[in-house]
């Protein structure tokens, strides 16, 4: 059986409990070793092998995970953050159904949530935004033409934006071209939930030239809309006046 298990953003304690149990049963584990702790392997009983990802191939990854399953091991691929996205899972699960080898995914906290919670800031605000766009820029990987960040600005939704803080002038350049302003608030989160966690907060015109000056280049978060600072409207689920399933309002 492979479990992929979502490792949280960086801090060990932010694995899910099931994660966790997992990590404790495990006779293999293959850790993606560019982003996770490797502080997460202490978790692991005596005798279990390790192997980091970031130096194998797919055909590699998937070898590992045959062989194990063939002596009958428990594997779990320990992916960052939340093992959906930007995991690169969908091509391990084809070729493990392929093969007829179970599998699970067990979540996890996605960087993008912990960033928020560094700040702290809620993405949904009523009045402001009920939408949080998931997105990145281009750079090995395509990004759909529809998908350009230029694009997703005109929602004015809340925007987490993945893979994209060594371009900042390029972020930058497209989200002022979609909202039409230099005014928007911005807030790069570096290593959230890690000792080294920074947060730089800025507006559309002076971000790029903070966050080089903070000298972050990589494994940063970038939030971006009006969620993160000014007004917004008290919601109905705490309404005093407003009444729920759970209570009567007054
Ligand atoms: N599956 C992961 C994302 C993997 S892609 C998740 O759910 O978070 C890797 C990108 O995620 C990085 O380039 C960075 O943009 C972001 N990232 C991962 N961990 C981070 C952290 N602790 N703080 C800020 N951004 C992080």
């Amino acid at each position: 059986m492979i479990y992929f298990v979502g490792a949280g953003p960086g801090d060990v304690d932010l694995i899910t409990v099931k994660g966790l149990k997992k990590l404790q049963e495990a006779d293999v584990i293959i850790y993606a070793g560019s982003l996770v702790s490797e502080e997460h392997l202490q978790a692991a009983k005596e005798g279990c092998s390790f192997y980091n990802s970031a130096k194998m191939h797919l055909d590699e990854v998937i070898q590992v995970m045959k062989e194990a399953v063939q002596d009958e091991k428990l594997v779990v691929r320990l992916h960052t953050g939340d093992p959906t996205i930007y995991g690169a899972i969908q091509e391990q699960m084809d070729r493990l159904i392929e093969l007829a080898i179970p599998f699970e995914v067990i979540p996890g906290v996605s960087s993008f949530t912990a960033a928020a919670a560094a700040l702290p800031r809620e993405f949904t605000l009523p009045g402001v935004s009920q939408t949080v766009i998931l997105t990145r820029i281009a750079g090995r990987t395509q990004v759909p033409e529809k998908e350009k960040l230029g694009e997703l600005a005109k929602h004015r939704a809340s925007m987490a934006i993945f893979l994209s803080v060594q371009d900042m002038a390029g972020v930058v350049e497209e989200l002022r071209e979609g909202y039409g302003s230099w005014d928007i608030p911005i807030a790069v989160v570096y290593r959230a939930s890690w000792p080294d966690q920074r947060i730089v907060r800025g507006n559309l015109a002076d971000i790029v030239d903070k966050v080089a000056a903070a000298g972050i280049r990589k494994q940063a978060q970038i939030l971006v809309g009006d969620f993160l600072e000014g007004d917004y409207q008290l919601s109905k689920l705490y309404d005093k006046s407003f009444t729920t399933e759970y209570r009567e309002g007054i």
